[in-house]
Formats: C-alpha cells, structure tokens, sequence
C-alpha cells in the first residue's frame, strides 16, 4: 500500500472519531516499515495478538520511544509474563486463571498494567470471552486483585448482524460496565473494529482496534509468522 493511502485512510477516519476516542491501530501482519509511516503521522497505540510477533516488532521500533502496545488476542497463561513486559494494555483478559496469573506477575513491574475483560455478548463457540453470567460470577475474585488495573471491558461481534443489531449489542457493553462499576473501576470500552466502528462509537465505545481500514486487506491468516522487515 501506498504511503499516500495510509494518510488519507487515516485523516478521513480521524474526521469521525472524537478526540475522548482512542484509536489503537491493529498491526498484525503489518510489516515494520508500514507501522514507521504509521508512527510518523502521528499514531502511538498499536495492537497485536501474538506476543512473539509483537516482541519481534517491539525491537525492531526500539529507537521509536513513546509507542504504546496492546495485545488484543488471546493470551495463554504461560505467555504472561513476557506479555507483560512489552504490553501495559492487554484487551483480551478472558479468565480468571489468566486475571489471577497477570496479577500475580504484576507485583514487581513498575506499573500496574491495565487490563480489559474480554466479554462475549451474544453467545460464539468461535471465540473466547467471558459470558455475562461467568463474568458476575468471577466479580468478588476480580476485585481482590490490587495488582493490576482492571479499567474496563472489550467485545467482539458475532458475524451476520445488521448495522442496527450491531448498535444494539455494542451499547451492552457500557451497560454492563456501569452495572459492574460498585465492585470494579469500569471506563474503557474497547470495541469497533474495521466493519463495525461506525456502529461502536454510536454505542459508546472509547477505544477503537481498526486494522484493514488504516493498513487495507492482510493476507490470509496462517499460523506462520510473518517475515519481519
Ligand atoms: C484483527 C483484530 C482487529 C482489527 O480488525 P480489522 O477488521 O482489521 O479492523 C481488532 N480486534 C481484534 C481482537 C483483532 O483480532
């Protein structure tokens, strides 16, 4: 993709995002060079779902000081610990065992990383994710945890819903953050990706995770790691 397409993918979507609005740009797959563009005109929160991409990536923009790293993919429990090092988000927290495992490790990092549950809203095998009853379940446990910074919930749609369906089951998501909010410290709702931003920030979304509509279509997705450059 051109260096022009970039910019003015990005100044039209920054033309449609308030600026309370965090707009975290998705780079799996991208290559280094690409996310150097990126950086250059202006973006500083990028998301990634595998740690070992990401760390591969992470030293290959060492020089680049102030970028921010989400991990938006799952996270296995024995990958906390390197996760935690290079992400201060993680958007993907979707069990308590993980919760209690990135507390845990997070006694002795500087700062408390900041955590966002993963909630399934509508039922999908395909997914990972807390349901709404798991999550009120696991509340008095997630709120023992003094170590890291639970600041809000993260959700993924169903495919096949119309533009309005989909506005409907984003706005569940504050919903249930405000429900929750005597026993944890709810603000952030990360959800809206390429297809469905529009709709998650009618909805209330303070965080957005746009990949394909920044960098254009990636190629299809393999367990292979991509070639870093
Ligand atoms: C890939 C990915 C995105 C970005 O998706 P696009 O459709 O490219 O915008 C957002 N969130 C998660 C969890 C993803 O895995």
């Amino acid at each position: 993709m051109s260096e022009n397409t970039l910019s003015q993918r990005l100044h039209a979507l920054q033309t449609q995002i308030p600026p309370h609005v965090r707009l975290v740009a998705v780079t799996k797959q991208v290559p280094v060079a690409v996310i150097r563009h990126a950086y250059a005109l202006g973006l500083r929160d990028f998301g990634e779902s595998r740690v070992q991409e990401a760390q591969a990536k992470a030293q290959a923009l060492a020089d680049l000081p102030d970028i921010t790293w989400h991990l938006i993919g799952h996270l296995q429990t024995n990958k906390a610990r390197p996760a935690l090092h290079l992400f201060p988000w993680i958007h993907s927290v979707d069990s308590l065992p993980l919760a209690q495992k990135l507390d845990q490790l997070s006694q002795d990092l500087p700062r408390p990383p900041h955590l966002l549950l993963q909630v399934k809203l509508r039922p999908d095998p395909q997914k990972y994710g807390w349901t709404v009853p798991e999550l009120c379940a696991a509340l008095p446990a997630l709120s023992q945890l003094h170590h890291v910074n639970i600041v809000g919930l993260m959700t993924i749609l169903p495919l096949g819903l119309t533009a309005s369906e989909r506005q409907q089951v984003f706005s569940e998501l504050p919903a249930l953050g405000a429900q929750l909010q005597p026993h944890l410290p709810l603000r952030e709702y990360s959800m809206g990706m390429s297809d469905d931003y529009p709709q998650a920030l009618a909805a209330g979304a303070t965080i957005l995770r746009l990949g394909r509509c920044l960098f254009g279509e990636r190629p299809k997705e393999t367990d292979a790691i991509p070639p870093i450059q």
